[in-house]
């Protein structure tokens, strides 16, 4: 029924964990995330943050993208 989802369970676990959790909705207001970048924006932002664990596996994947789209580049011309 769920195939689809089989790739990537850890991911939607934890965003159902993150949702879920009684300290989500204080975090997703302080922290600055900004989804596809890999980045948060607010310098205060702490170990503690749920969405670090979101930030930074979007963190990875933005620097595979990257590196990939250089080797492209590069051999394009
Ligand atoms: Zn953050």
């Amino acid at each position: 029924m769920a195939a689809s989802e089989a790739g990537r369970p850890n991911l939607a676990l934890r965003a159902r964990d993150l949702a879920t959790d009684p300290e989500a909705p204080q975090w997703v207001a302080v922290c600055a995330w900004v989804p596809g970048t890999g980045h948060c924006r607010n310098r205060d932002c702490s170990d503690a943050c749920l969405l670090r664990a979101q930030c930074e596996a979007d963190a990875a994947r933005v620097r595979r993208w990257r590196r990939l789209r250089r080797i492209f580049r590069r051999s394009a011309g």
